[in-house]
């Protein structure tokens, strides 16, 4: 088997990596934002610091930018990147169509053959049109 070109061959194609990495920036903030706890830290005398939890105050917040995000991702799934021209296999069709271009058909027997052939290699015919 020959070694394919690194991500190209894993079966998911990612459409706008631009999006895509958007919307893991928010799920991660978000992420971050319903795990944070608030915890406010008291000195007391003859104790020391005593931290007291105050729940977690941004948990509704973080909720919805993980649901955003996730929709970032989704779409940078979905859709396809505009700004980014993409390597058009079209090209290279064309080059093969040139190539082509050099040969051409038997009178005879139809097998493609050089143009500058006055003969075909393949049944022997004389190619000459005039
Ligand atoms: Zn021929």
């Amino acid at each position: 088997m020959a070694t394919q070109t690194m991500g190209e061959n894993t079966g998911i194609k990612i459409r706008n990596k631009g999006v895509l990495l958007f919307g893991i920036l928010l799920f991660v903030i978000g992420l971050a934002l319903t795990l944070y706890e608030k915890v406010e830290t008291y000195y007391v005398p003859f104790y020391g610091n005593v931290s007291v939890s105050r729940g977690y105050p941004y948990q509704g917040a973080g909720l919805g930018l993980i649901f955003v995000g996730a929709a970032f991702i989704a779409l940078g799934f979905l859709y396809p990147q505009k700004t980014t021209p993409q390597p058009q296999p079209q090209q290279t069709e064309k080059t093969g169509l040139q190539d082509q271009g050099f040969l051409r058909k038997c009178v005879k027997c139809g097998t493609p053959i050089p143009l500058a052939s006055e003969e075909c290699p393949s049944c022997g015919a004389s190619q000459k049109t005039e």
